[in-house]
């Protein structure tokens, strides 16, 4: 049997799959079975921002796994106290303590239970289009009803109310809030980024009723909008931030950061896997890396650059070209499915995102060339 059969009889079909087979990465360079080279405008779904096998992360993947893999919670492990400290440096002002995770829904499930234990409340606030995970506690925050319908009655208390919308979310906002939780420039949905007038009064609204508010950056965090956290570009300082994707850099890894308004109590939550040494090694490698690399920079000039070339291109096809630094969406007037697949054809991988929309999320260290060379078969590609 070959893969794809082999995938046929033994895989659960719950990805629709395009028919690639991916066996080798290396920076913005995947390759096929056939040894077909591609550049990666996926980044292993925004996983990868310091681009495939980061010889860096890498290396600190491999020093700690012959040194320690993983032990008991309860022992002391320098890596996990030092990731913690690094992390609350680089975060938003605040934002102190960690608790590690393994992926992007674990750490809105983290999220959630801190902070109904620390408010007392029920309720979350969450909104249209957003998209926060798909285990049970996430998935009630996720809002496509494709999503959700299938697995009702998700958690009670969650209720929806329209993106960028803010006298609907003051409305919806009560002394019963645990929490309003968002993603600021929402991901799977389309790239669509919050307008600051919307975070503001969010930020206020939760304040004035005592709510938390959370931020989710599992996409948008590790540099991936040309800031460390998307949350600089709106100045916001929230009471929980979510982290996961490109935390270690494409090995599992998730994080809830949380400033003193949150507490959680022994025993009260915890996870096996998290925070492992190995996966703190890594992720202070992309902590580093991101630094001496200026991978950030790098993000918010290039992005910069692909979005303004993008909106010059002025396709037909195109409804609208947004974005912040390398997360770029581009809303077609189709589905974006033969689009994606006519990319491929000339070796550029990219995203679908919603319902319409074309998604670039390259590995941050892409190059204005690599830029140009997409630009360049765009035109012909989007006929
Ligand atoms: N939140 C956001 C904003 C995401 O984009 C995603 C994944 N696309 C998740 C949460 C869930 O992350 P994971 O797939 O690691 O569970």
């Amino acid at each position: 049997m070959n893969t794809v059969e082999r995938y046929d009889k033994f895989l659960t079909p719950v990805y629709p799959m395009i028919p690639i087979e991916i066996v080798r990465g290396l920076g913005t360079t995947l390759w096929d079975a056939q040894g077909n080279a591609y550049l990666d405008l996926t980044s292993a779904q925004g996983s990868t921002n310091l681009g495939h096998c980061s010889p860096a992360v890498n290396a600190a993947i491999v020093r700690q796994l012959s040194t320690l893999t993983n032990h008991y919670n309860s022992f002391y492990s320098p890596l996990r106290a030092e990731l913690a400290e690094r992390l609350a440096g680089v975060a938003p002002a605040g934002l102190e303590r960690s608790f590690f995770c393994n992926s992007g829904t674990e750490a809105v499930e983290a999220a959630i239970k801190f902070a109904r234990a620390s408010t007392g409340r029920k309720k979350i606030l969450a909104f249209s289009n957003a998209f926060h995970g798909r285990t049970m506690g996430a998935l009630s925050a996720t809002w496509r009803p494709e999503f959700r319908e299938p697995f009702e009655p998700l958690l009670p208390g969650f209720s929806h109310v329209p993106f960028n919308d803010l006298d609907a979310a003051k409305k919806a906002i009560s002394s019963e809030t645990a929490a309003v939780i968002l993603e600021l420039v929402q991901g799977e949905s389309g790239v669509i980024p919050a307008t600051p007038e919307f975070v503001r009064g969010l930020a206020d609204a939760c304040r004035a009723h005592g709510a938390l508010l959370i931020v989710d950056e599992v996409q948008t965090g590790f540099g991936r909008t040309g800031a460390m956290f998307a949350c600089a570009h709106y100045h916001l300082s929230p009471d929980l931030l979510c982290l996961a994707k490109s935390m270690a850099n494409g090995f599992p890894m998730g994080a809830v950061l949380s400033n003193a308004q949150v507490s959680i109590a022994k025993k009260q939550h915890g996870s096996t896997f998290g925070g492992n040494p190995v996966a703190c090694a890594a992720a202070l490698a992309v902590l580093d890396a991101l630094h001496s690399d200026r991978l950030i920079e790098n993000a918010r000039d290039q992005g910069q650059y692909f979005l303004d070339r993008l909106r010059a291109l002025n396709l037909p096809l195109v409804r609208e070209v947004r974005g912040k630094g390398l997360m770029i969406g581009l809303e077609l007037k189709q589905r974006p499915a033969p689009y994606l697949a006519a990319l491929a054809k000339k070796h550029i991988l990219a995203l679908p995102a919603g319902v319409n929309v074309l998604r670039f999320l390259p590995p941050l260290g892409i190059t204005r060339q690599q830029i140009d060379s997409v630009l360049d078969v765009l035109p012909e590609v989007l006929a």
